[in-house]
C-alpha cells in the first residue's frame, strides 16, 4: 500500500466519541503511538450550535479524569443530586412521583452530572490541539478504505491517502464506513421527535431530576448550573413539529403546562432544536481492520440520556484493547483483538437500546391497564432499597464487566 502518511490507528469522526478514543489512545497507549483524526467539520472551533446538555454517568466522568479532561469540565458541571419520576396527567393539580432517588443518590460520588455540549466539545478540542501523537485532518472525510492482512488504505476526501493498522468508525448513526463495510442495522425510526432547549427558572432545582412520563413521550427536566435546567421533550412528531414551528410565546406557553410551577416564573435560555429518534443497532461492530464505536455502532431513545454513555463504554473498551495489544507487540487490527472487542460491547449496547425501547413503550401510552401495571411495579421498586440502590449503580455504569477507564484507573 502506497501511502502519504502511515498511522496506527485512523479514527474516521471526531465527535464525542472520536475525539475521547483519539485522546484515551494518545494518553495512554506505549510511546511512538499514533492516531489520524478525520472529521468533516473543523475541530478547533466549537461545535454548530447544539441546544443539548448531557446527563454522562459516574462512569463517564471517571473516564474524563483519567483523561485528565475533568477539571476543565467540572467548574460547569451539574451533580444530578435526585431523581423523581411521575406519570401524572398534566392537569393534575399535584405531581406525585412513584419512584424517586435520593437517599440513594447521597451516599457517594453523584450517579450522573450534566455538562453542556459546548463545554464538552470545547475541551476535547482543545486538548486534541495539544496532543503531538495526534494529527488531526479536518475539514475532511475518509471517502473509502480498503483493508489487507497488513492494514487499511484510507482515502480521504480531498485525495490523500493515509495508512493504518486499524480504522474506527466513529462517523455517526449514518456511518458510511458501516455501510462500506456490509455492515446492516437491526432497528426502526421512532415516531417522536426530541425537543431540546434550556430554560431558565425563578427558584433553585436543587440537584432534582424530573422525568414525566406522558402520553406522547418523556418530558425530562435535567439540572444546569444556576437556576437553569436542560429540557429534553418527546412529542409525537406531527405534534411536535407543530410546536417547533409555533412562536416562541407559544413555545413557551407550551413548555409551561408541562414543566409546572415549582420552580416558579420561567423564561427560554436558548435556542431550540429538535432531533429525530431512532434505535439502531449494528449487527456486528468489527469488520477485516474496522471497529465501529459511538452512534455508529448503537443509537438508543434519549430518555434515559444514555447514549454517549454507552459510546464512552465502547472508547474505554476499545482503547483498553488497543493498548493491551500494542504493549504485548501484536497486531492491533487483527481478527483476536477485533472479536475482543466486540465480545465485550455488542450484547451490552443491545441490552441498554432494548431497556430505552420497552420504557418508551411502556410509558408512552395512555392505556388506563398498562397505567395501572406500571405504576404498581415501580411502586414496588420505590419500597425496595436494594433494588434502588441497584438501579442507581446501573444508571452510574458501575454494573456489569466495566472497562477499566471507566473505574478511574490508568491503563
Ligand atoms: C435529544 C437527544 C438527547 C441526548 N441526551 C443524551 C444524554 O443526556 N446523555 C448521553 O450520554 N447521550 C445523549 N444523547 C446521545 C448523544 O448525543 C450521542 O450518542 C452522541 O452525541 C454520539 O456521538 P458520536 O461521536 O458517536 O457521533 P456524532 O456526534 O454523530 O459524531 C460523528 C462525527 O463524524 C463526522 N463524520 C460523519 N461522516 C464522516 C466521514 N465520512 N468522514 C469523516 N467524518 C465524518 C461528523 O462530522 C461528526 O463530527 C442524546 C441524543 C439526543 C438526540
Amino acid at each position: 500500500m502506497r501511502s502519504d502518511r502511515r498511522y496506527d490507528v485512523a479514527i474516521a469522526g471526531g465527535g464525542f466519541a472520536g475525539r475521547t478514543l483519539a485522546l484515551a489512545l494518545a494518553r495512554l497507549a506505549p510511546a511512538g503511538f499514533s492516531i489520524a483524526l478525520i472529521d468533516a467539520e473543523a475541530l478547533q472551533a466549537d461545535l454548530p450550535l447544539d441546544a443539548r446538555a448531557l446527563a454522562l454517568s459516574a462512569a463517564s466522568k471517571s473516564l474524563l479524569a483519567v483523561l485528565g479532561l475533568w477539571p476543565a469540565l467540572a467548574p460547569n458541571a451539574q451533580a444530578i443530586e435526585s431523581i423523581e419520576i411521575t406519570d401524572s396527567p398534566l392537569n393534575a393539580a399535584l405531581r406525585p412521583y412513584f419512584l424517586g432517588f435520593d437517599d440513594e443518590l447521597k451516599t457517594g460520588e453523584p450517579g450522573a452530572y450534566m455538562v453542556e455540549t459546548g463545554d464538552l466539545a470545547r475541551v476535547l478540542s482543545a486538548a486534541v490541539a495539544d496532543e503531538e501523537a495526534i494529527d488531526v485532518y479536518a475539514p475532511n472525510t475518509v471517502a473509502d478504505y480498503t483493508s489487507d492482512e497488513f492494514g487499511v488504505a484510507v482515502t480521504l476526501g480531498n485525495g490523500q491517502t493515509i495508512a493504518a493498522r486499524l480504522l474506527v468508525a466513529a462517523d455517526g448513526k449514518r456511518s458510511r464506513l458501516r455501510e462500506r463495510a456490509g455492515i446492516k442495522c437491526v432497528g426502526w425510526s421512532y415516531p417522536q421527535i426530541g425537543i431540546v432547549t434550556t430554560v431558565a427558572h425563578a427558584k433553585s432545582h436543587h440537584g432534582r431530576a424530573v422525568q414525566h412520563f406522558l402520553p406522547a413521550g418523556p418530558f425530562a427536566i435535567l439540572p444546569l448550573k444556576g437556576n437553569r435546567s436542560s429540557i429534553v421533550w418527546t412529542e409525537s412528531a406531527a405534534q411536535g413539529e407543530a410546536i417547533m414551528a409555533a412562536s416562541e410565546a407559544e413555545f413557551v406557553a407550551e413548555l409551561g403546562k408541562r414543566f409546572g410551577h415549582r420552580l416558579g416564573e420561567i423564561a427560554l435560555a436558548g435556542v431550540r432544536q429538535s432531533f429525530p429518534l431512532d434505535l439502531q443497532i449494528a449487527r456486528s461492530f468489527v469488520a477485516d481492520r474496522l471497529a465501529l464505536i459511538g452512534d455508529a455502532a448503537h443509537v438508543v431513545h434519549p430518555l434515559a440520556g444514555q447514549g454517549l454513555n454507552i459510546g464512552l463504554r465502547d472508547v474505554a473498551a476499545l482503547a483498553e484493547t488497543i493498548v493491551e495489544s500494542a504493549r504485548l507487540g501484536l497486531d492491533i487490527g487483527a481478527a483476536p483483538s477485533l472479536e475482543r472487542y466486540e465480545r465485550w460491547r455488542r450484547f451490552d449496547s443491545a441490552f441498554s437500546a432494548a431497556v430505552m425501547d420497552g420504557l418508551n413503550r411502556l410509558f408512552s401510552n395512555d392505556s388506563t391497564p398498562l397505567r395501572a401495571l406500571r405504576d404498581f411495579g415501580l411502586g414496588l421498586v420505590e419500597r425496595a432499597p436494594a433494588l434502588k440502590r441497584f438501579l442507581v449503580r446501573e444508571a452510574a455504569g458501575a454494573t456489569g464487566n466495566v472497562p477499566r477507564l471507566l473505574r478511574g484507573e490508568k491503563l
